[in-house]
């Protein structure tokens, strides 16, 4: 049984943000939230790990085109098809 990790919901964005680049103060209500599949780079060590998909909150400054990352979340996979014990 995979034990499964809470989610944690996205945080209340704040009504404007300064772009980080430019400075330019950006209203939060034209950010985008886009899926990610996430599949990780595996190691020797870190043999086994399932399939993520991300939740990125972001938003185009409307000053000078930077992408600045507004929230993210993390999903993991329900039922990982790990075997950690093949026969
Ligand atoms: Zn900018």
């Amino acid at each position: 049984m995979a034990i499964r990790k809470k989610s944690v919901p996205m945080a209340e964005k704040p009504c404007t943000i300064n772009c980080p680049k430019c400075g330019h103060a950006n209203e939060t209500r034209g950010a985008r939230t886009i899926q990610v599949e996430m599949r990780p780079v595996l190691t020797k060590e870190v043999f086994a790990f399932p399939d993520a998909l991300a939740e990125v909150s972001s938003l185009q400054c409307v000053a000078c085109a930077y992408w600045i990352c507004l929230d993210y979340r993390i999903e993991l996979d329900d039922n990982p098809e790990i075997d950690l014990n093949p026969e």
